[in-house]
């Protein structure tokens, strides 16, 4: 019993990093070029306006997150005074990473979607180190954060939060893209306790199948790992691997390194444990099902075959997309505008080392920034 919990407790990990093939995207031939021009690669809505920011609109305080080529900010609006998180990229570590087609992807993406379960992106703008998308502050922290503190969430509260997942997962299949990366660390809490889910660096328009290895090793789904190509199918996989960590307190599939996990992923064997009911424990194989022809949400009633799902009956889709949960499970304590209470702590003081961009790196910014301009109205 006592080896049963440390082992569980040392596959709670700490937050897991994002990763993603250290090249190109599959659908970008190289880089610097081709910038592909957005407008008509997303047959998706017409940008929402959006706002035309500059660096010293803000007054930026305490890191929120920290990302892959920077950091997430609190800021505050001075005209307006409202508080907003800014994702602060630095160009030079896009470059370096090779990324900048994924930051076009987030961004364009962001700028034409809107869901009460996605955070919303009121702006971008650049300086002449970075590249900064502005969206909604979400107060309540991040639902890993929640996660480890409460070690496991009960049952009624997995119940609501991944049907809020869910629908966001289900609106952005319905817009043709896929995020690629859902997991509890890009999950936000709001004020009243719903979800956000945060971070399209990875999100993409897929008409039938992408190459890119990309995603968080825990959350990875096999035809990922095994680069026979992808689709739609890794959300609902990653949907999965979230409702049993939601209920187990740690992930179905874990080790020491990224290679370990990937083995375990491919083996495929889950144990369960003992509290899990009959109804999930169903429901989480139908989601981590390696062949995706028998994956649900992969089959042809689509996302149905898990919203009708037993384990959903007493859910009331319309109820939970229209925020009429009555009784919250948690609501967040948040003590005014511009608390970062429910966040962890980051080292400030820090700088993030910036290096100067060449003539034609920058000029690939400058390109970039005009082709991106669309929704502000320019
Ligand atoms: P990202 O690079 O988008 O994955 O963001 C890194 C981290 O920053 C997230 O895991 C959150 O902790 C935090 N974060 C991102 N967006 C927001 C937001 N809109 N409001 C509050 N925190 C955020």
């Amino acid at each position: 019993q006592h080896n049963v919990k440390l082992l569980n407790m040392s596959a709670a990990p700490t937050r897991r990093s994002s990763t993603s093939k250290n090249d190109v995207d599959d659908t970008m031939e190289s880089i610097p070029s081709p910038i592909k021009p957005t407008q008509d690669a997303l047959p998706l809505p017409l940008p929402k306006e959006l706002a035309k920011y500059k660096h010293k609109d803000f007054e930026i305080s305490t890191t929120l997150g920290t990302g892959t080529f920077g950091r997430v900010k609190l800021a505050q609006h001075l005209q307006t005074g409202i508080f907003y998180a800014i994702k602060i990229m630095i160009k030079s570590e896009i470059i370096r990473l090779n990324q900048l087609s994924h930051v076009q992807s987030e961004i364009d993406v962001l700028m034409r979607i809107e869901h009460p379960f996605i955070v919303k992106m009121t702006g971008f703008y650049q300086t002449s180190d970075n590249l900064c998308i502005v969206t909604e502050y979400v107060e309540g922290g991040e639902l890993f954060s929640l996660l480890r503190e409460q070690t496991r969430f009960p049952i009624e509260t997995v119940r609501l939060y991944s049907s809020q997942v869910l629908l966001a997962i289900e609106y952005l299949h319905s817009m043709g893209l896929i995020h690629r990366d859902v997991k509890p660390e890009n999950i936000l809490l709001t004020r009243s306790g719903y979800l956000k889910l945060v971070d399209f660096g990875f999100c993409k328009l897929v008409e039938d199948r992408t190459w890119t290895l990309c995603g968080t090793p825990e959350y990875i789904a096999p035809e990922v790992i095994t680069g026979k190509g992808h689709g739609r199918g890794v959300d609902y996989w990653a949907f999965g691997i979230l409702d049993f960590e939601m209920l187990a307190g740690y992930p179905p599939f874990f080790a020491k390194d990224p290679f370990g996990i990937y083995d375990k992923i491919l083996k495929g064997d889950v144990t369960f444990p003992r509290h899990f009911d009959a109804k999930i424990k169903n429901l989480i194989e139908n989601l981590l099902q390696n062949d995706i022809t028998r994956r649900f949400g992969c089959m042809k009633n689509g996302v149905m075959d898990i919203k009708m799902d037993t384990w959903y009956s007493t859910i009331n889709w319309d109820a939970i997309y229209n925020l009429r949960i009555d009784n919250q499970p948690y609501s967040p304590k948040v003590e005014g505008e511009g608390d970062t209470s429910n966040f962890d702590s980051y080292a400030d003081e820090i700088e993030d080392v910036t290096v100067p961009l060449n003539d034609e790196d920058s000029k690939l910014f400058q390109v970039f920034y005009e082709m991106m301009k669309v929704g502000l109205g320019e």
